[in-house]
């Protein structure tokens, strides 16, 4: 528990209109992992990030930064995240130089420990660092808020839905530099309902669907329990009917090929094409494919 980066006991929230947005949230995020917590809308993934960062206070439980209670040493526990938040909140009057080193300041960075400009070239706004925040677009802005997190080196970075309003090349370069702070040993925390983005750059992934964990393991873990796979059979003759035993999810998709969807946990592919050679047919081609992200989220975050 202690080399966990953030550790989560029971966190619990309710809103003040009665809204039970956290339902008892046990979680540890390893060190040094790239972290992925996935839900859809409304999960309550920013009401975890929020308390993190200070924003929202919960109602129960215990949540510890880098070894640290956030209640017992507040500051500590700050000081060991940088937190990407969902909104675009920011001083639009202040050029990025200056957001840079204001936080730096909020953070007590000595001037000469401060990497403003190192970090505007980071996030590609070494050429911006002077013209005011409101004039950039909604990409420059939030490469601006990942630069601020990172004022004080946090071992945590923490980003919440960090690609929204995001165009795609620019997604590109963020997720770039993300890697590459994570390859020097930053943990990164982010929070997405892209699913692909989690299954790409994830090495764990939580799952959190309406206030409770529903996952939590390695993405390749959590891809391989995924229950569906998918067989493609072409055979050697037009295909007059469904061969018994492949299930009912099995279409005829052209003149000579089959599409099987089995349960793997249930069936093997060495049956399902036995069961087509016995109806006559002779396999000349087989692919497979696996499920992805999408079919479990899918299949945790059913109603
Ligand atoms: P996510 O980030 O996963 O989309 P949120 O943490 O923003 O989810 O929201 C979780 C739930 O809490 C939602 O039902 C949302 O409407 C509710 N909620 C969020 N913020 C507040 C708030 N300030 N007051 C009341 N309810 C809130
Ligand atoms: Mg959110």
């Amino acid at each position: 528990m202690t080399d966990a980066a953030i550790s989560l006991r029971g966190l619990e929230k309710t809103y003040a209109g009665g809204k039970r947005a956290l339902k008892g949230i046990d979680l540890d995020i390893p060190r040094g992992s790239m972290f992925g917590l996935l839900g859809p809308n409304g999960a309550g993934k920013s009401t975890l990030i929020n308390i993190l960062a200070g924003l929202v206070n919960k109602t129960a439980g215990t949540a510890r930064v880098w070894g640290f209670d956030i209640d017992e040493h507040p500051r500590n526990a700050k000081r060991a995240i940088g937190i990407v938040p969902q909104e675009l909140f920011f001083d639009a009057f202040f050029t990025p130089f200056e957001t840079l080193e204001l936080q730096a300041g909020l953070f007590g960075v000595a001037p000469k420990a401060r990497r403003t400009m190192e970090l505007l070239r980071a996030v590609r706004l070494e050429d911006k660092a002077h013209v005011y925040s409101r004039t950039l677009s909604g990409g420059m802005k939030r490469r601006l808020l990942v630069a601020k997190a990172l004022v004080h080196n946090p071992p945590v970075l923490i980003l919440d839905e960090p690609t929204a309003g995001v165009d795609i090349e620019l997604r590109q370069q963020l997720w770039d530099y993300v890697r590459e702070l994570h390859a020097g040993g930053t943990t990164v925390v982010l929070t997405t309902h892209y699913l692909e983005e989690a299954e790409t750059l994830c090495d764990r992934i939580a799952i959190v669907n309406r206030g409770e964990i529903v996952a939590n393991d390695m993405t390749s873990t959590l891809l391989a329990t995924a229950g569906d796979k998918k067989l493609m059979v072409t055979v050697d003759r037009d295909i007059a009917e469904i061969p018994t035993g492949l299930g009912e999810r099995t279409e005829i998709v052209g003149e000579r090929r089959l599409a099987i969807t089995y349960d793997k946990r249930r069936h093997q592919a060495g049956e399902l094409l036995a069961a087509v050679a016995a109806a006559g047919l002779m396999v000349v081609d087989v692919s497979t494919t696996e499920a992805d992200l999408e079919d479990v989220f899918l299949e945790l975050t059913r109603a």
